[in-house]
């Protein structure tokens, strides 16, 4: 973990030990309501390690709060140095403040608040990626997280976020990619602005149907890919599904109507990488 960039004016350490802090509060805002994430451009991660994740990719960090066993820790101690170094606020706090600040129980030691990073459509290079993952109203923040995990593990470009979706920011979705966020680009575009983009795709545009006439593991793939997936409800939106070719299907054979979204993902991310893939 080492600084990078320039040299901004370095963070300061704050002790805080009333619940009424207006950090405490702001820090509550984010984790609960989109609308404070939106308006601050700010978001929450939990854990040392995705502490670690943002710092070495670079990402910018607000807030570090301590609670009292990352203070004996020395990654903890690393990480808060680097984060005040690039002029975050350290805060250490008791185990009631991470609990109140994160809603939970039994909180991680380090809770993280970082400035939030999208692209847009026109920052999309294809040059070295061969897949991209396009999700069409993605609305479960567990499934969003899955598939940015999914999609580092697997060498994906990145995702892209179309129309209205979850929010990649939303603590559940952030925990749900075990720090891949940190590594994964994500771009938000209207549909109209996705269907634009779609034509003008310089590969296939592989959308997942569960009435597709093609067997997944059929297709040559001409990378580079971008790989449509549809709403857990509603499947693709039909013009969605019409600028697709080939519209590919999963098998299935017991009476699951479908397979869950991030587990298609997974599937047919792996079929398409496949050949890129080795151990
Ligand atoms: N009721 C929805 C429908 O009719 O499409 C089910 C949607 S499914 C839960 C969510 C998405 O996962 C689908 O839109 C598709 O992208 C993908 N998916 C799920 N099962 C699939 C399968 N067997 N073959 C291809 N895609 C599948």
């Amino acid at each position: 973990m080492s600084q990078t960039g320039g040299s901004p004016r370095a963070g300061t350490v704050k002790q805080i030990t009333s619940h009424a802090n207006p950090v405490v509060k702001e820090i509550k805002g984010l984790v609960a309501q989109r609308k404070h994430r939106t308006q601050s451009g700010l978001f929450v991660a939990e854990g040392l390690k995705l502490a670690t994740d943002a710092l070495d990719a670079g990402w910018t960090v607000r807030y570090l709060a301590l609670g009292p066993d990352a203070r004996d820790n020395p990654k903890a101690q690393q990480a808060a140095a680097v984060a005040k170094a690039r002029g975050a606020v350290v805060l250490e706090v008791s185990t009631a403040i991470l609990s109140a600040m994160t809603r939970k129980d039994n909180p991680q030691t380090v809770v993280g608040v970082y400035a939030q990073k999208t692209l847009a459509l026109s920052d999309i290079g294809t040059a070295d990626a061969t897949v991209w993952v396009a999700l069409d109203r993605v609305r479960d923040p567990g499934n969003l997280g899955t598939i940015i995990r999914t999609v580092d593990a697997a060498g994906a470009g990145g995702v892209i976020l179309v129309g209205d979706c979850t929010d990649p920011f939303a603590v559940e979705t952030v925990r749900a990619t075990m720090g891949s966020l940190f590594h994964v680009p994500i771009a938000k575009a209207n549909p109209e602005a996705f269907l634009d983009f779609a034509r003008n795709w310089p590969g296939m545009v592989v959308g997942t149907h569960l009435e597709g006439a093609v067997d997944y593991r059929t297709p040559d793939y001409r990378e580079p890919v971008l790989l449509v997936m549809g709403n857990e409800q509603q499947g693709l939106g039909a013009e969605t599904a019409a600028a697709c070719e080939p519209l590919i299907r999963i098998p299935q054979a017991g009476q699951a109507d479908s397979l869950n979204l991030a587990v298609a993902t997974g599937v047919a991310l792996y079929e398409i990488r496949r050949p890129h893939l080795t151990l």
